[in-house]
Formats: C-alpha cells, sequence, structure tokens
C-alpha cells in the first residue's frame, strides 16, 4: 500500500476519555458553540466533551 503524497489534513478527532464525542473540524460544533474550520488546539480552555465533560485535550485525531 502507498500513501498519497499529499495526504487530506486530519480533521475528524474524538473524545478519547468517552469514545462517544466526534468532531469534524470542516464542520465545526455548533452544539458547544466552536465554528468550523476551528482546530482543538483553538477550542476555548473551557470547552468540555458533551458526552463525559473531559478538557478538549482528550481530544484524539482519528485517521480514516
Ligand atoms: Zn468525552
Amino acid at each position: 500500500m502507498v500513501l498519497p503524497l499529499h495526504r487530506e489534513a486530519m480533521t475528524r478527532y474524538r473524545c478519547s476519555v468517552c469514545n462517544m464525542y466526534t468532531y469534524d473540524s470542516e464542520k465545526g460544533d455548533p452544539g458547544t458553540g466552536i465554528l468550523p474550520g476551528t482546530e482543538p488546539a483553538g477550542f476555548p480552555d473551557s470547552w468540555k466533551c458533551p458526552f463525559c465533560g473531559s478538557a478538549k485535550i482528550h481530544l484524539k485525531p482519528l485517521d480514516d
């Protein structure tokens, strides 16, 4: 298997604590006040996973 030369940036993340919440940076998340195009690093420090209340540092990139 050969990887493409130009991979898409990883834009989807999942909460590693509850494994229920997923975030797509192309769409943002209106439910938690995140605008489209925002990466988790740009979330407010007060952001919490809507499922388990964990901080943004627990969002891990999904590679699919
Ligand atoms: Zn969570």
